[in-house]
């Protein structure tokens, strides 16, 4: 593999909307080559507040991938080969349930996962291992985004179970049904699996910022695309100001956490 230029600590992973930041200083833009072919795009790396950052925009620039066709693999091997060991990923979700109106952002604790086919695992060869999901994000990073989500007056739901659909097309009425009433799932989206295991499998601290767009089809509520696109725009500048309080306070290589993600595959191998 040809020695990455440059080193990060933070990455971020951009959804819908949030193709840059627009909030580092020195950026450089890389290519980075993987094992499992392209990430999503070039990886912008800049400093902000003193923290090397790391970017990748999920469906490239210009929203060019669709959910099911993205190099999930590529993107997270990427960030772990400049170093990343946190990893703040920010998307678009379907609401439902009432409370969780448009325009709110969401911290998910659990998911379900309804997609069909993608490539789930780097333990895909001679090397098996299955690393626990049992607690699928780390509990440092979500504290964190709740705590600069609460102290910026933002409203931020605490919890909720993510159902990651294959997509690209959106749920059936009867498919939005089971998964707010049998699964009693909170939000739907279409990105979060594989990219949450594969950040526990590279041993990376991993949470999602989830922002609620529009309410999923249960609710029967039309809403126009140009509706959406107000909401959706307004969310990526209310996750902009999150990230920008939460860099700064994503703990130092020096400093001690409690969580275990960065030694999730102590167990894991077989
Ligand atoms: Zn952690």
């Amino acid at each position: 593999m040809v020695k990455p230029p440059v080193k990060a600590e933070i990455g971020v992973i951009g959804g819908s909307g949030l193709y840059d930041p627009g909030m580092f200083e020195e950026v450089k833009e890389f290519k980075v080559y993987t094992p499992y072919g392209p990430p999503s795009d070039n990886v912008l790396v800049g400093s902000y507040s003193g923290r090397a950052v790391a970017f990748i925009p999920r469906h490239g620039r210009g929203h060019k991938i669709p959910p099911h066709k993205i190099n999930y693999r590529a993107n997270i091997w990427a960030l772990k080969s400049l170093g990343v060991k946190w990893v703040v990923a920010v998307s678009a979700v379907g609401s439902l349930r009432e409370d969780y109106m448009p325009g709110d952002l969401v911290v998910p604790d659990q998911f379900i996962d309804m997609t069909k086919k993608r490539d789930y695992s780097f333990f895909d060869g001679s090397l098996v291992g299955h690393v626990s999901m049992a607690d699928p994000f780390c509990p440092t990073l979500r504290k964190l985004i709740l705590d600069v989500g609460a102290s910026l007056n933002i409203k931020i739901h605490p919890r909720g179970t993510y159902v990651c659909i294959e997509g690209p097309r959106f749920s059936t009425r009867a498919e939005s049904r089971v998964w707010k009433e049998v699964f009693k799932a909170d939000v739907v989206g279409m990105t979060l699996v594989p990219e949450v295991n594969l950040a526990r499998e590279a041993e990376m601290h991993y949470a999602t910022i989830a922002l609620v767009t529009d309410y999923d089809v249960w609710a029967e509520k039309p809403v126009t695309a140009e509706e959406v696109a107000k909401v959706m725009s307004e969310n990526v500048e209310k996750a902009k100001k999150i990230l920008a309080s939460l860099i700064p306070k994503i703990p130092k290589p020096e400093e001690a956490v409690g969580c275990w993600c960065e030694k999730s595959l102590r167990d894991a191998l077989i």
